[in-house]
């Protein structure tokens, strides 16, 4: 039995005991080390003049390059030009390859730094746009400066480090087939109401509000679509209980109806937020509402068809190198997303280069046959590294293919591995069938959307609200 299943066998209390003994780990990890100068520290450059930060971003880019020629063999290899100084950085980068994703995939072994202590570095796993998983190796430092980002952001929302949070994210911290609520456990080690993403429905999520309500989180920290059908129910019935202070959203292309309809139900601000598990690239709104590029974070660009950097209002893809993970650098990642940037100053006052918008890419959502919408289903790929590229096509109400491209190594079990993990979140009325194929088509723009719905005809764009509670 999986950890995870056995997990779910436990009953509530003793889920919670579990979930806040991990959570209390995580906490060390994160929130130990370097976080607390790195937070100090960031509080300190954000009042930083714009001239002083572009300085800043540059030093710390000519660093990581120095550091990645140096010590980390693909690049080492490559004989790339490197800064002797801040001023020449951006010249230097310019000749730097892009680097794909499937780059890292072929040989993650020689992205890792000579200097890096390999036994106590962290896999992180990625699902991403391709539907292949990515194993990044990071150092502990670099997580607790990512964390320092974070708090930051909080900061910047209003919030406390020890203040109630409640999160909606992609883990089955919740049984699927489990009918009835509560849908959400505690984690106690960090003041956390870890609310289930995949249990979202028409008869949920009044208790949902209730928990909501009940637990009076200072913050909600969520993906986009699982709060917006709370918010839509929470409007259609007047309810005003649930008060956040503010909510973060990220994951998710925040859609501005979305926006609206969040941050009138709630009353609070939303401050949405994009990054990647890979810790290329920080980018986050402010109080007024700008997209900022944490400039201590990385190095964003945005790249036009012919690999140009992009005018102002100009759609790009967007590149970054990032400063954090001395383990493992990436130079130039391409992210899979599209933004736009502005030069306008921010009425906040701070430095930071702004985007105009982050278009990001547009998940479909899987429509479950008791009116669930369940988005954010790429993490599942993440449970099986021998794919070479999947897909997720929703072909019925309560029918949905997953298509395979086998990579080295695969074997019958693994699709089965991944049915289990889609399962989890689809529940157990959707009938779920492996389709192995040879190639994946792409969008016109090269992308592959790893979740695809391809119905006749369209249940109603509604929350799926069938009446109000008595
Ligand atoms: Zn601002």
């Amino acid at each position: 039995m999986s950890l995870l299943a056995a997990y779910h066998r436990l009953p509530v209390p003793l889920q919670e005991c579990a979930l806040s003994l991990y959570g209390a780990r995580l906490r060390v990890m994160r929130y130990g080390g370097v976080q607390r100068d790195r937070l100090a520290w960031l509080r300190q450059t954000e009042q930083l003049p714009e001239g002083s930060l572009a300085q800043l971003q540059r030093e710390l880019l000519a660093e990581t390059l120095r550091h990645a020629a140096r010590t980390v063999p693909y690049y080492r290899a490559l004989k790339l030009p490197v800064p002797a100084s801040a001023d020449d950085a951006v010249a230097c980068l310019r000749h730097w390859p892009i680097l794909e994703k499937k780059t890292i995939q072929e040989q993650p072994d020689a992205f890792v730094s000579d200097l890096a202590d390999r036994k106590r570095l962290v896999e992180i796993h990625t699902g991403g746009t391709t539907g292949r998983a990515l194993v990044v190796y990071a150092d502990r430092s670099s997580l607790q400066q990512n964390y320092a980002f974070f708090e930051r952001l909080k900061r910047w929302a209003g919030i406390g480090e020890w203040d109630r949070v409640a999160t909606f994210a992609g883990r089955p911290v919740v049984p699927p087939a489990q009918p009835n609520p509560p849908y959400w456990r505690r984690n106690y080690a960090a003041n956390q109401l870890l609310c289930s993403s995949y249990h979202i429905g028409p008869t949920s999520i009044p208790h949902y509000v209730d928990a909501l309500a009940s637990f009076a989180p200072r913050l909600i920290d969520s993906y986009p679509s699982s709060l917006e059908p709370l918010a839509r129910w929470m409007l259609q019935t007047g309810d005003q209980r649930v008060r956040p202070a503010a909510i973060i959203t990220s994951s998710e292309t925040l859609l501005p109806e979305s926006r609206a309809v969040i941050e009138e139900a709630f009353r609070c601000r939303v401050f949405d937020q994009y990054g990647s598990a890979e810790m290329v690239g920080f980018v986050s709104q402010c109080e007024h509402r700008s997209y900022h590029e944490h400039v201590e974070y990385g190095f964003l660009e945005l790249l036009n068809e012919s690999l140009e950097w992009t005018r102002d209002g100009e759609e790009g893809e967007i590149v970054s190198t990032g400063f954090l993970n001395r383990a493992m650098p990436l130079v130039r990642y391409r992210m899979g997303d599209m933004a736009v940037r502005s030069s306008a100053a921010c009425a906040c006052g701070r430095g930071y280069p702004r985007l105009d918008r982050v278009i990001g890419r547009l998940d479909d959502v899987v429509i479950t046959p008791d009116g669930r919408r369940v988005g954010r289903l790429d993490p599942i790929f993440k449970a099986v590294s021998t794919l070479h590229e999947a897909r997720i096509v929703q072909t019925e109400l309560d029918c949905v293919d997953v298509e395979i491209v086998a990579g080295r190594g695969f074997r019958n079990a693994d699709g089965e591995a991944l049915l289990a993990e889609l399962r989890l979140r689809l529940g157990p009325s959707m009938k779920l069938q492996i389709k192995m194929v040879d190639a994946i088509p792409r969008t016109g723009r090269g992308k592959l959307r790893t979740v695809e719905r391809r119905l006749a005809q369209e249940p109603s764009t509604d929350t799926g609200v069938t009446g109000t509670p008595s």
